[in-house]
């Protein structure tokens, strides 16, 4: 098909209405409005820059996007100084949407002094119906805005930027669409992430992501496996299998098929070494993932469980639907079938209402599971949750206090679980070159801890013997071992 002289209203029309077709017609079409660009602006090549704000779930849909944007003709660059910048952003905390506005302004700049960049949004922070409004108000300069159910449309989104001098706006409340198999570029060639599920039903009390992600959605095991091998025969060694609450994956599926289930699966494909999952809810994790777990020698001995807080109390708050001991008992269970499991953890203080005896209870839990690492966070208040709306907010003193005690002791455990595997030879995937010492590469653990080593770049994207000499609290180093 000819498309160079064809009008987005002619693209409309000839394109397929079935997914990914659709947007793979739109990509070749957007080429050919692109080299129209290139010679009119006198440029051989046109960039692109793609800034990810947030989580694991925003990281890999960037790269869906980057896999768009260079099938479309782009090219990478590091620099904002780009034809076309994309931010994909995150709203988790209150701040951040703050930090986007900023960057904005800056963006602005770059564009007075080159007309025909292109600037684009999306992400978490676009399902907000109050943060469109203001950007169509007050931030005029910027052309494509997309939400986080819609992110496959880029192609299709910037076809109609190209024809039609207008901000183009497309946001979705909602979605039961998964399309598959659109290109995606992976930041590492050996490593990858692999979305199984969309959205979360939870509603945590404090979390904004079940209002901007949607409600859960299972892409079929079928498309999974289906990636992972193509990944896999593409040298891919270890993918991460991501979702807000994988334990919950393939329950609105027509077949429903369980995590447990679907982690037996992806262990028996070939050139696999290694799946980790991420996020895990204590309240779904079941007796079938832990012997799922117990009996591959692929998913790695590693489980991030969000503990938020040890006080059963504020667990009810937080509308998480487990007490402390349920989450206790849960740990003992894991324990029991994997000795040598790492537990990481997320934990918030300062939670409206929380008292003093709700903290300790924290330190209690703390102390009873030892985690090999935790992620604290401050209560943050997050405009458009229950939580925000909640009295007894916390004095900012008492928050700091609470704060800095649970890090002591989170920092102390954790400097003793590190040194456990200290004077014995552990395999480790090398990832990438040391930036800080010549001559040493940086690798992980199946456990998640770090290692830094001497050995040469030949051997990034390879799982080696590396032994342990030393624990200097949260990393190793070691000395590979043949
Ligand atoms: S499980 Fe809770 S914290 Fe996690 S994404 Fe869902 S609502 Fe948010």
């Amino acid at each position: 098909m000819d498309y160079t002289n064809m009008t987005y209203d002619e693209a409309c029309h000839y394109a397929p209405m079935e997914e990914p077709a659709r947007q793979y017609f739109f990509m070749e079409y957007c080429k050919a409005l692109l080299d129209k660009l290139k010679k009119a602006v006198g440029k051989d090549t046109l960039t692109f820059h793609i800034a990810t704000f947030g989580c694991q779930m925003n990281s890999r849909d960037s790269e869906k996007l980057q896999g768009i944007l260079e099938s479309i003709g782009y090219v990478e660059t590091d620099s904002e100084e780009a034809d076309f910048v994309l931010y994909n952003t995150c709203t988790v905390r209150e701040n951040a949407n703050q930090r986007v506005y900023g960057r904005l302004g800056q963006l602005n700049n770059l564009k007075r002094k080159n007309p025909h960049m292109m600037i684009s949004l999306c992400g978490c922070m676009m399902q907000e119906e109050e943060v469109v409004a203001k950007i169509r108000k007050s931030y005029r300069f910027v052309d494509i805005i997309f939400g986080t159910h819609n992110i496959f449309k880029l192609a299709e989104l910037m076809a109609e930027r190209l024809e039609r001098d207008k901000m183009v706006v497309d946001i979705w409340e909602g979605t039961d669409t998964i399309v598959e198999d659109l290109p995606t570029d992976r930041k590492y060639p050996f490593k990858s992430g692999v979305n199984i599920m969309f959205g979360c039903n939870n509603f945590c009390s404090y979390c904004i992501v079940p209002y901007v992600r949607g409600r859960e959605r299972s892409r079929s095991p079928k498309d999974i496996v289906a990636e992972i091998k193509k990944l896999a025969d593409d040298g891919v060694v270890e993918i991460m299998l991501l979702g807000q609450n994988v334990n919950s994956y393939g329950k609105n599926l027509e077949e429903p098929v369980s995590f447990a289930q679907l982690l037996t699966q992806v262990d028996q494909i070939e050139g696999l070494e290694r799946v980790r999952f991420m996020t895990s809810h204590p309240k779904d994790l079941s007796d079938e993932l832990i012997e799922a777990m117990k009996h591959s020698s692929k998913v790695c001995r590693h489980i991030h469980l969000p503990l938020q807080s040890g006080s059963s109390n504020v667990l009810k708050a937080m509308n998480r639907s487990y007490t402390k001991e349920q989450y206790l008992e849960l740990v003992d269970k894991i324990r029991a079938a994997m000795p040598d499991i790492s537990l990481t953890t997320d934990i918030i203080v300062g939670f409206p209402g929380e008292t003093e005896e709700d903290f300790l209870e924290t330190l209690e839990v703390v102390k009873k599971v030892r985690f090999d690492s935790a992620f604290t966070f401050i209560y943050s208040k997050r405009t458009g949750t229950p939580a925000a709306k909640m009295e007894c907010q916390i004095s900012d003193e008492a928050v700091k206090n609470r704060f800095d005690r649970l890090l002591t002791e989170v920092q102390k455990i954790s400097s003793e679980m590190c040194g456990r595997d200290e004077h014995t030879v552990q395999k480790v995937l090398v990832e990438e070159i040391n930036d800080h010492a010549e001559g040493l590469l940086t690798g992980r653990l199946g456990n998640n801890t770090t290692v830094h080593f001497k050995g040469d770049s030949s051997l990034i994207g390879k799982i080696v013997n590396v032994y342990l000499d030393e624990s200097k609290g949260f990393y190793y180093m070691g000395t590979l071992r043949p």
